[in-house]
């Protein structure tokens, strides 16, 4: 990575504004899954070791940007990080407003501020109103701009040195992940950017192939940017999931009540062509597991591409994911981002845990990103046999789709 790290400045009696990414799931106040604290767990030794004051920013969830809500308050999450700390975390209740905190902080002190969501200047977003002229909706956009500067600029004076490890929020301009960075001398990204940019940099830039790449999902729409990017540099992509069935439309397969996306069925077939032209191999199913419900006790057969009326696709067959594991079994370099069908229900779970075993038995370089993916991942117990499994579901997607992410953009360069 060409971006200065916490590695590059020295931190020693320094306040330290890092922007991590605490959006973890919480159920009546309980974190049920704590990955992504775990994840910030060696920036923050490091700058703590370093003789460091900690400011930690986070946003949480989807409030409003009203002020606070209950449930989406980080409080149990700075107590959550305490223990796994092994030292207090202490917690300003108003992000904006913790000034006197600050200043009384020790070197070694951690300081976690409340979500910064509860302000709408993070997000910085503004929604056009039916009866809006253009004219105001351009003032409106240029107000809140003005406002999310305004933000990042209080929040900038809390620190001497900004760190930014919020990897899955680094797609983001944000007030706290980018923005701030104008009004801060030192941006520099803590070791769990660096270390997604690194793994997610060496599997697209300078792969060893075969380079396979196992895209799923509900929909083509969500993924066709990866594919279209993806398809310069890889070898084969397999295809499962919701999207396969707008692929096998476009092929004139018989899909039955199968998920499909009617309008990009023109695309989906321009993408098969492309890939042909590319020398890719796209492989689609040749079976699957059909049920006639949505629902976990439907029942359900293994048919071919040509499915019933009455019953739609929610897995990918045996033979499918005999195919897809042997590809995967060639491969060097793998990057799955999707699952391969409704994993949530044991009954189309299938396709998605042989995917995974395929992956773990391979040996190859392997990325795993998405919520769903890494969730199967988590759920197979076979995590510990994948390379990187990215915290950032998005921010792994965008990398992949080529773009340029903000929330690194920002940073100083090496
Ligand atoms: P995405 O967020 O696009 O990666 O989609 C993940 C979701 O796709 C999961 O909740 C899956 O249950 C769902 N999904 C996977 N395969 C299918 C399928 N064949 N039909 C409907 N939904 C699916």
């Amino acid at each position: 990575m060409n971006k200065k790290t916490i590695r590059d400045v020295a931190l020693k009696g320094k306040r330290v504004l890092l922007r991590v990414d605490f959006n973890v799931p919480i159920e009546n106040g309980v974190i049920t899954d704590d990955t992504r604290v775990q994840a910030s767990l060696p920036t923050l030794k490091v700058c703590l070791e370093q003789g460091a004051a900690l400011i930690l920013m986070s946003h949480l969830g989807r409030p409003k940007g009203k002020g606070y809500e209950a449930e989406f308050s980080l409080k149990p999450v700075a107590d959550h990080l305490a223990k796994a700390l092994g030292r207090p975390v202490q917690f300003a209740p108003d992000c904006l407003q913790a000034g006197a905190q600050v200043a009384a902080l020790q070197p070694g002190a951690v300081l976690m501020l409340e979500n910064t969501r509860f302000y709408k200047e993070e997000e910085g977003s503004v929604k056009k109103a039916d009866d809006m002229s253009d004219e105001d909706y351009a003032k409106k956009k240029a107000d809140m701009k003005e406002k999310q500067k305004a933000m990042a600029q209080k929040l900038a004076a809390y620190g001497d040195v900004y760190v930014n490890d919020a990897f899955g929020s680094a797609h983001r301009a944000h007030a706290s992940t980018a923005v701030i960075c104008k009004f801060m001398k030192l941006n520099v990204a803590g070791l769990l950017m660096e270390k997604e940019i690194d793994y997610l940099g060496r599997a697209v830039e300078a792969p060893q192939k075969p380079f396979v790449a196992i895209i799923g999902g509900a929909k083509v729409s969500g993924k066709l940017e990866v594919l279209q990017n993806l398809m310069k540099k890889v070898d084969t992509i397999l295809i499962g999931g919701g999207m396969a069935y707008t692929f096998l439309k476009a092929q004139g397969h018989e899909i039955g009540k199968s998920l499909v996306e009617n309008e990009l069925l023109q695309t989906a077939k321009d993408t098969l062509a492309a890939a042909t032209k590319a020398g890719v191999r796209i492989l689609l199913p040749v079976d699957n597991v059909i049920a006639d419900a949505f629902d976990a006790n439907a029942n359900t057969q293994v048919v071919g591409n040509e499915i019933p009326t009455a019953w739609m696709a929610l897995d990918i067959g045996p033979e499918t994911v005999t195919r897809y594991a042997a590809e995967i079994a060639r491969a060097k370099t793998v990057v799955w981002n999707g699952p391969m069908g409704c994993f949530e229900m044991e009954k189309f779970a299938a396709g998605t845990t042989g995917v995974c075993k395929a992956i773990a038995d391979s040996g190859a370089l392997s990325i795993i990103g998405g919520g769903d993916s890494v969730a199967a991942v988590n759920q197979s117990g076979l995590a510990d046999k994948m390379t990187h499994i990215s915290t950032g579901g998005g921010a792994s997607l965008e990398f992949l789709e080529g773009k340029a992410l903000p929330g690194v953009v920002a940073l100083n360069d090496k």
